[in-house]
C-alpha cells in the first residue's frame, strides 16, 4: 500500500516523498491505523524493516503544534539510537511546524536543560538514564503527553533499563497511548508489555528465530592467530561496499584497529570508551560513506541503521542467537542481499551448533567445516579418506577460491 493511499496530511506526504518513501513496509503497513486509533499496541518486527517511521508518522499527525508542550516521548537503548530517531522525525516533520528534541547522556545537560525551558518541544526522543535526571531537576512536565513510545524495547532492557523505563512511565499520571516496538519478545519484554500496556493490540511480522533470508551466513574455523589473514583473504575476494566489524570487548576493537589497519584502508573503530563527539563523527563519516569498514562493539549493532553494510564481520563470536541476529542485521536491509561472515573457534563449537539450530541458519563454511571433524573415529577415518572438509554451497565457495 502507497503512503498516498493513506489520509495523511498534505505536507507529511510530501516530505515523505522527498525521503523516497512511496511504499509503506509491511510493519508500516500493519501498525498505522492501529497508532492512529489511539489503542495501545506491542509491535514485533525485525530490524531494518521501517519501525520509525512506522511510529513517527502518526504520532507527528497527532502533535497539536499550537499547543507548546511534550506530546510525544520516544524512549530509545543509546545515543546513537536517539539521534537516528531524532534525524527521522525531523526529516519526516520537516514541513510542519512539529518540534522534535532529543536528549540523551554525554552531551551538555544544562544546554538541553536550557532548551527544553526556553524553546518548544513537540515530541521529546531521550534515552532513559538522561531523561531521569532532567525528571529529577523538575524541568520537565508530562501532563501534555498523548503517547509514549518504548522503541527497541529487547535492547532497552539488555542494558538493564526495566526499571528506569517502569519510573519514567509511572510519571505520566493521566491516561495516554502506549507503543512497544521490538525486535524480538524475550520474557521480560512480555513483563514490560503486560506492566506498560492497556489492552494493546499485539501485531508480529517476526517468523519466529529464523535469520533474514536477504543474508548468507558465511563461517570460517580459525585458529586466532590466524584470523587476521583469513579476514583479510576473505575481504579480498569480496565485491565490499562496506563493512562492519564486531568484537566483544571495547579492548578488542582497540587491538584489531592498531593490527589491521595498515592493511584497510577507509578504517576507524567506534565503542562506548570514545567521547560522544568522537563517535557521532564517526557514524556520520561511516554514513556518508567516508569510511569503508568501521570495526566497533555492540554499541552499533543495537538498532542502528547504516543502509550500505554489504558485509558484517564477527571476528568474536556474538555471545548468543539475539547479538547474532541484531549484528548482522546490520547488512541486508531494505531487499538488499548482505553477507554475515563469522570466525569460529573450538571453543565457540557448542554456541554455534546452538546457534544454527535456532535461527535455522544455513551455514556456508569458507575453508574447512568443524563438524565433520567431530565425528567418532571411525568417521572421521573414512571422511580423511574422502575428503577433508564439507564444501560449502557453489556461492559461497566462488570468490574465496
Ligand atoms: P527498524 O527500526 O525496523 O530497524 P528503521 O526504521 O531504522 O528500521 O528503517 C530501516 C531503513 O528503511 C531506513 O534506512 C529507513 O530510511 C528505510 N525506510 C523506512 N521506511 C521506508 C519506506 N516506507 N520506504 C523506503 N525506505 C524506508
Ligand atoms: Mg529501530
Amino acid at each position: 500500500m502507497k503512503f498516498s493511499e493513506l489520509d495523511l496530511p498534505a505536507n507529511i506526504l510530501k516530505a515523505l516523498k522527498k525521503m523516497g518513501y512511496e511504499e509503506m513496509t509491511p510493519i508500516q503497513e500493519a501498525t498505522y491505523p492501529v497508532i492512529f486509533a489511539g489503542q495501545d499496541l506491542c509491535a514485533l518486527a525485525e530490524t531494518g524493516s521501517g519501525k520509525t517511521a512506522a511510529c513517527a508518522i502518526p504520532l507527528i499527525q497527532k502533535v497539536d503544534p499550537a499547543l507548546n508542550a511534550i506530546q510525544g516521548l520516544v524512549l530509545v537503548p543509546t545515543r546513537e539510537l536517539c539521534m537516528q530517531y531524532m534525524a527521522e522525525i525531523e526529516k519526516i516533520a520537516s514541513t510542519t511546524a512539529v518540534i522534535p528534541y532529543a536528549v540523551y547522556g554525554g552531551f551538555d545537560k544544562k544546554i538541553q536543560i536550557a532548551k527544553l525551558k526556553q524553546e518548544e518541544v513537540h515530541i521529546l526522543v531521550a534515552t532513559p538514564g538522561r531523561l531521569i535526571d532532567l525528571l529529577y531537576d523538575g524541568i520537565l512536565s508530562f501532563a501534555q503527553v498523548k503517547c509514549a513510545i518504548l522503541d527497541e524495547a529487547d535492547e532497552l532492557l539488555k542494558v538493564g533499563f526495566l526499571e528506569d523505563i517502569e519510573f519514567i512511565m509511572s510519571c505520566i499520571l493521566h491516561e495516554h497511548q502506549t507503543l512497544l516496538f521490538s525486535a524480538t519478545m524475550p520474557d521480560d519484554i512480555k513483563k514490560l508489555a503486560h506492566d506498560c500496556l492497556r489492552n494493546p493490540k499485539h501485531i508480529s511480522l517476526i517468523t519466529e528465530r529464523t535469520a533474514p533470508e536477504s543474508i548468507e551466513h558465511y563461517f570460517a574455523y580459525s585458529h586466532p592467530k590466524q584470523k587476521h589473514t583469513e579476514l583479510i583473504r576473505y575481504l579480498a575476494g569480496e565485491e565490499v561496499d562496506q563493512v562492519l566489524i564486531f568484537c566483544n570487548a571495547r579492548h578488542k576493537v582497540d587491538t584489531l584497529f592498531r593490527s589491521i589497519r595498515k592493511d584497510l584502508k577507509d578504517i576507524d573503530y567506534m565503542h562506548a570508551g570514545l567521547i560522544q563527539d568522537k563517535r557521532s563523527s564517526i557514524i556520520r563519516k561511516f554514513r556518508s560513506g567516508k569510511l569503508r569498514y568501521l570495526i566497533a562493539s555492540d554499541v552499533a549493532g543495537k538498532g542502528l541503521d547504516f543502509s550500505h553494510v554489504s558485509h558484517v564481520i564477527n571476528w568474536d563470536f556474538p555471545r548468543d542467537g539475539e547479538q547474532y541476529t541484531h549484528r548482522t542485521g546490520r547488512t541486508g536491509r531494505m531487499g538488499r542481499k548482505g553477507k554475515a561472515f563469522t570466525f569460529v573457534s573450538k571453543h565457540d563449537l557448542p554456541s554455534f551448533r546452538k546457534l544454527i539450530r535456532s535461527r535455522k541458519i544455513t551455514p556456508c563454511w569458507i575453508g574447512k567445516d568443524p563438524l565433520c571433524e567431530n565425528n567418532t573415529p571411525q568417521d572421521r577415518r573414512t571422511q580423511k579418506r574422502k575428503s577433508s572438509f564439507r564444501p560449502c554451497p557453489a556461492e559461497g565457495r566462488k570468490k574465496t577460491e
